[in-house]
């Protein structure tokens, strides 16, 4: 059948030719020119994609022959990039931008606007409906049908557009990864006509984090999350989002929600309420259409808030997610009726059910039909939304009166965060992240009580009756995930992420849930957190200087002295001075020429106190040297390789990324004190992708020369590190005598993504600058069983004696989960977490959990940052 954009293209046209004759003397606008006319190709054709900077030039233009379209920046990525959205309306709504932002704002906060009043607006007022493409870049169809949906609503003068014109603001992001579109036209030109066309990108599609770039959205450590909160949350704050996506090629053709369980309860019940309507109206028009094979309630859960499109679900906005079968990037698939599966969740078998009506029977499976399925989605929406307008808009304003409501009940009244906490940096860091997240923190002015404790000024509090609360409570609180089976003798579902993600408990901060009503204290609201300054104390002119090195500072701190020519030691046996009991794990450093400014900076930037001392260093110090370090990329692109490339920049780590072919190449010791193994499989480091799928120079993993390049480099006394499933890479190249209790029995041992707790020795300088008791992100990671093969007495300073394997951290005795789903604790009570082994002149590191997960796991970093900063040992003596 005709598609949509050429129907009302001609319809369009005709319209513009009357209207031109009527009104001859407004000003007149060329027409915008078709996606065709513009690209030169018609969108999906096979084998053809629309660029980056073409799609922007496109809304430009088109937003230069309209009224209808304005074009606003929300912020540069992380490469550097526009990142463009186009809001899109009836020339009167375009007018009174302002006016309209304003009011949307005000129905954000029930506390800005009385119910009377708001029933008033909600009589006009316009619903804003954002429309993101393709976060994930290389599921690439959206990026390319959004062109024809701008057309159309900036051309076509159907009454069912300018109805939808009337009644909405369209918010289009066209491009909501805009470098990782770059990267994959890149790479699809390049391998186009070639055996490899559409085949997989030997790299991320994002600088640091690939297909995480949308887990990233609570956290905002990448810019692209930081620019869509702000723009959300602080200026136009959408009552509906949907996001794009696509899937695999062999299941349903399309997803549209209701999704599935579990869904947070933190969340109004309208919300599901709204995304079932809309999600309905999608798969009505898609089925009207013909286009076959929609599945509805299934595959995906909201429970988890990390998500570009689940971090606004807390902030009363109705999510919506789409997912479309892919093909190869822009080049044409055929799939056989018998290649086509079921099982996913919500589809047991591949034929007709309630949720799957009409199954798509095979056949040739384009980028074109990706484009019409999602073109036909958003029709369905856009009539929808244009059509329970007041509704949603009312419901909006309902969903922010009832979350403030229900704060003020208590159960919970507040978190409290008190001001002593032994990572500042971390707390700060959580602090912002509320902040930019529309969350509203208090600091109290003076001392109060809440539930029966006495807190000081200073402590901040994070009351629960705020618009947003249903996203402040699900990130401080902890979670327990409701799990589930099929029957009860199934295995259990997996979530589709994570199962708790309790921040306070991955980041090691204390905050306090407050169940009761209380009075607060006189306070005043956080505009932006800042670590609170610590001061340089004692001789201005002395010996040395000693840091307390605590938390993630206390590395950055030693990178920093060490980098401006300091002789750094670690303080083994704890000190005091000024007053000030310093303990092991601090720095130490003689005062060398310019050292002022760089304390006086660690001091005020990070929080971390400093005395300088009179005379030299106590004898016992263990120096940090400048360790040579390389993190392994492999040529599968690896998104936890790409988190650790991001950490150790922000911790200021110099390092080399090293790939198969140095690695293979061996004398690596010569180059190098460290290497990381980012988490993956043994399999997987070692294979790589096959030939015949990549260019050759991207083929084969480490290969068997390289797995013994590294055996050679660790015997000569180089430091392996290896994170998360890496450890079992290393068990196997080693043969080291430990076992991984958690692998194998999903029925005898299950944890997908919780916090469990963790317990250190805090005598071994991996696990310096922590707390004895912490918590890790466990995510099908790794508890050990070491056979004592020989004595493992210690050597000094904690280095492994030859031969020996340390136990550095362990899982608690007992109630082990702290947020999320465990099942079989006792599998890994008081097992091995961290180990390290000795092995000839050098060491392998095994950290067999996430310590760095995503960048959220600020309990944990130091154990990946202490393994670097003891990596430059001398090769110890047998
Ligand atoms: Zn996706």
């Amino acid at each position: 059948m005709q598609s949509y954009s050429t129907r009302h293209i001609y319809r369009t046209l005709t319209a513009v030719a009357a209207t031109a004759l009527l009104t001859f003397a407004a000003p007149l606008l060329a027409q915008a020119p078709t996606p065709e006319a513009h690209f030169g190709f018609r969108m999906g054709s096979d084998g053809r994609l629309a660029s980056a900077d073409a799609i922007e030039k496109y809304f430009e233009l088109v937003a230069s022959r309209t009224d209808r379209v304005k074009i606003v920046d929300i912020g540069p990525t992380t490469e550097g990039h526009r990142t463009i959205a186009a809001l899109v309306s009836a020339p009167e709504n375009i007018r009174n931008l302002e006016q309209i932002r304003a009011a949307n704002q005000r129905l954000a906060d029930p506390r800005t606007l009385p119910p009377d009043e708001a029933r008033r607006a909600a009589a006009t007022h316009k619903v804003i409906l954002a429309i993101g493409c393709s976060i994930h870049a290389s599921e690439i169809g959206a990026t390319q049908a959004v062109n024809e949906l701008l057309f159309t609503l900036a051309t076509s003068d159907e009454p069912a557009v300018q109805s939808v014109l009337q009644n909405v603001v369209i918010v289009l992001l066209p491009m909501l990864n805009p470098d990782g579109h770059r990267l994959v036209v890149d790479w699809y030109e390049r391998g186009k006509g070639t055996a490899l066309e559409g085949g997989p990108m030997p790299w991320l599609y994002h600088k640091y984090v690939g297909h995480d770039i949308n887990r990233d959205a609570f956290m905002m450590n990448m810019a692209e999350n930081r620019n869509l909160a702000r723009f959300f949350y602080t200026e136009w704050h959408p009552q509906v989002f949907l996001t794009m996506h696509q899937m695999g090629t062999n299941g349903p053709r399309f997803f549209v929600p209701p999704n599935d369980d579990p869904i947070d309860p933190n969340y109004d019940p309208l919300i599901w309420r709204t995304a079932a309507l809309l999600g309905s109206a999608m798969a009505l028009e898609l089925q009207r259409d013909r286009h076959t094979g929609v599945l509805t309630n299934g595959m995906y859960d909201y429970y988890w808030p990390g998500y570009e499109d689940s971090a606004p679900l807390g902030h009363n906005t109705v999510c919506l997610l789409t997912e479309v079968a892919s093909a190869k990037v822009a080049t044409t698939i055929a799939i056989r009726a018998s290649e086509l599966r079921a099982g996913q969740k919500g589809l047991s078998e591949y034929k007709p059910q309630i949720n799957f009506p009409e199954p798509w029977q095979g056949g040739s499976w384009s980028l074109r039909n990706i484009v019409d399925y999602d073109l036909s989605a958003v029709r369905g929406l856009l009539t929808a939304v244009s059509a329970y307008r007041e509704s949603i808009v009312q419901n909006f304003y309902e969903m922010g009166r009832r979350a403030v409501e229900a704060g003020r009940q208590g159960a919970p009244f507040a978190f409290i965060i008190p001001p002593e906490q032994h990572d500042p940096q971390a707390v700060a860091k959580l602090e912002q992240l509320l902040i930019q997240g529309s969350i509203e923190v208090h600091r109290a002015l003076d001392p109060f009580r809440a539930d029966g404790e006495p807190y000081p000024a200073g402590t901040d509090i994070v009351l629960m009756a705020q618009p947003y609360r249903a996203y402040a409570k699900t990130l401080l609180e902890r979670q327990a995930y409701p799990a589930r089976r099929a029957t009860p003798d199934s295995p259990p579902e997996r979530p589709y992420d994570v199962a708790g993600w309790t921040l306070p408990q991955q980041m090691g901060i204390e905050v306090r849930l407050i169940e009761r009503v209380f009075e607060p204290p006189a306070m005043s609201r956080l505009t932006a957190a800042v670590i609170p300054r610590a001061n340089v104390w004692g001789e201005p002119r002395p010996g040395y200087y000693v840091v307390d090195a605590r938390g993630n500072g206390g590395a950055l701190a030693a990178n920093r002295l060490i980098a401006a020519g300091g002789a750094v030691s670690w303080v083994t046996n704890g000190l005091s001075a000024g007053g000030f009991q310093y303990p092991a794990g601090s720095l130490v450093v003689p005062y060398f020429k310019g050292a002022e400014p760089i304390v006086a900076r660690i001091a005020g930037e990070l929080g971390l106190r400093i005395d300088g001392v009179k005379g030299k260093p106590p004898g016992d110090a263990r120096p940090i040297g400048r360790g040579r370090v390389a993190l392994y990329k492999p040529w599968v692109e690896n998104i936890d390789e790409g988190w650790t490339r991001w950490l150790l920049e922000q911790y200021e780590f110099s390092f080399a990324s090293v790939a198969d072919a140095e690695v293979r190449a061996g004398n690596l010791r010569a180059k190098y004190d460290a290497i990381i193994l980012p988490s993956a499989t043994a399999e997987r480091l070692t294979a790589g992708h096959p030939a015949g799928v990549v260019p050759p120079e991207y083929a084969g993993g480490l290969g068997e020369a390289g797995v013994d390049a590294l055996r050679k480099f660790v015997e000569a006394g180089g430091t392996l590190i290896c994170l998360d499933q890496a450890g079992a890479f290393a068990i196997d190249a080693f043969k080291l005598p430990i076992r991984d209790v958690a692998r194998g029995d999903d029925a005898r041992f299950f944890c997908p993504g919780s916090i469990l707790r963790v317990e250190l020795d805090r005598t071994q300088p991996l696990a310096f600058g922590m707390v004895p008791r912490t918590a890790g992100f466990f995510s099908f990671s790794s508890a050990y069983d070491i056979t004592p093969s020989r004595p493992s007495a210690d050597g000094h300073g904690g280095d492994p004696a030859p031969g020996s394997i340390q136990t550095i951290a362990r899982y608690g005795d007992k109630d082990i989960l702290l947020s999320g789903w465990l099942e079989g604790e006792s599998v890994i009570a008081g097992r091995t977490a961290v180990a390290q082994a000795a092995v000839g002149a050098g060491r392998v590191v095994l950290l067999g959990f996430r310590v760095q997960h995503r960048a959220q796991s600020y309990a944990t970093f130091r154990l990946l940052f202490n393994a670097l900063l003891t990596a430059d040992r001398p090769p110890a003596t047998k």
